[in-house]
């Protein structure tokens, strides 16, 4: 387990003793309406039978390491290439997971994938800032992109990748596995079937206390950021889904307790808000500084929704004003592939999407988030 890993390991069981305590705390209040019913089934369709997606992970790190664990449990995705710069990893994942040598390939060579039949897609699981020039050269070799968020650095890198997939005919999909989540979608669909009545606030709360010093995410010509561009990025995506609107406005302020692990260029709190045409509002923060910090929560004038944790690894656990929500957990990475070669391969439509302009979305936002926090002005989005 590397140190990031650990860090992240001690975070986890940490927040569910946190958690748990607040669930015993809850259960000794009077809060007998919100009952726990019996499980529900899936707000949406399991996704139907087809041709299996081939997927490379490129970036064979702790993320990539999840990911291909969850696709041996996958129905319509599997690992059928590999891309790292260490070749022990090459072989020792070639070993593991059946991907044959002609199919493995370093950062110099993979544009040779061009000629790999036996590849459909490719799914960049890099530091942040080496992502738009790898989507760059896989569209170029004519595969499909998927890219972890967030999607580039900038919107400028991101409308990039945009163009240069539209331009080899390639799809782009980014890694928002939140866009797949039962409890999430549930919210979506009663937010939509007007339940909660006109959505008027959202609070979005991402954070955790980061560790190790040396890390990738804590330097900037990797990270592209800091606690915005890695875990920020979650309250920035779902305000936009739990709303249902696009962000006309923006203002943002930044604290930063600790300049030297949170060098310039890498933000350590930032506390945003965004104004959203119908009048909505939302408050979100963004930090590598506090732990327990997985919530979502939206009010709206006839009800109110929340998920807490909203983004973590899972089981997700949410709440409405009509009671709570008890969906199976299904591992998010699972559900995502399954979902992805559905899109990719049937032409299937998300119900939240998650293409290259939906990333890039998103990249605005947070570039119009660090403009707020240099000048202190109140910006404004055209999305
Ligand atoms: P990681 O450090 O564990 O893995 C990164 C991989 O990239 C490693 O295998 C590393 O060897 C490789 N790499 C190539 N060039 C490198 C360089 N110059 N410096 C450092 N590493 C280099 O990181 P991770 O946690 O797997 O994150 C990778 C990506 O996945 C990031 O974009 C991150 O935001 C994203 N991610 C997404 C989720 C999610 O839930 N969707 C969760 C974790 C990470």
């Amino acid at each position: 387990m590397n140190k990031f890993r650990m860090h992240n390991y001690h975070h986890m069981s940490s927040r569910r003793k946190f958690l748990t305590k607040l669930t015993m705390a809850a259960a000794a209040a009077p809060l007998a309406a919100w009952h726990r019913s019996s499980q529900q089934a899936i707000p949406v369709p399991p996704v139907a039978d087809g041709p299996t997606l081939r997927v490379a992970l490129m970036g064979l790190g702790s993320y990539a390491n999840r990911v291909a664990e969850a696709m041996q449990q996958c129905k319509r995705a599997k690992i059928t290439g590999l891309i790292s710069g260490t070749s022990s990893k090459l072989k020792e994942w070639g070993e593991r997971y059946g991907v044959p040598e002609g199919s493995r390939y370093n950062y110099s060579n993979f544009d040779q994938v061009r000629n790999n039949p036996d590849i459909d897609a490719i799914y960049v699981i890099t530091p942040n800032a080496q992502h738009k020039e790898q989507v760059v050269r896989i569209a170029r070799a004519g595969k499909h992109a998927i890219c972890e968020k967030p999607m580039a650095i900038n919107a400028r890198e991101g409308a990039e990748m945009v163009a240069a997939c539209k331009q080899a005919g390639v799809q782009l999909l980014v890694g928002y596995r939140m866009h797949f989540e039962a409890n999430t979608l549930e919210i979506i669909r009663m937010r939509n079937a007007g339940e909660f009545g006109k959505p008027l606030f959202f609070q979005g709360l991402s954070g955790f206390r980061i560790g190790n010093p040396s890390q990738w995410r804590l330097d900037p010509k990797l990270s592209g950021g800091g606690a915005m561009m890695d875990i920020g990025i979650y309250s920035v995506n779902g305000a936009r889904y739990m709303v249902g609107e696009e962000p006309v406005w923006v203002t943002a302020q930044e604290t930063k307790t600790d300049p030297v692990l949170f060098r310039e260029g890498v933000d350590e709190t930032i506390q945003f808000q965004l104004g959203f045409p119908s009048g909505a509002i939302a408050s979100c923060l963004s930090t590598y500084r506090m732990n327990y910090l997985d919530r979502f929560f939206l009010d709206g004038e006839n009800g109110f929704a929340e998920l807490s944790p909203a983004t973590g690894y899972g089981p997700i656990k949410a709440r409405t004003h009509k009671g709570e929500l008890n969906f199976q957990h299904i591992t998010h990475q699972t559900t995502q592939m399954d979902e992805m070669a559905a899109i990719l391969l049937d032409g299937k439509k998300p119900i939240v999407p998650l293409d290259g302009e939906e990333g890039l979305k998103d990249l605005k936002i947070i570039d119009a988030i660090y403009e707020a926090v240099r000048t202190g002005k109140k910006v404004s989005l055209k999305l």
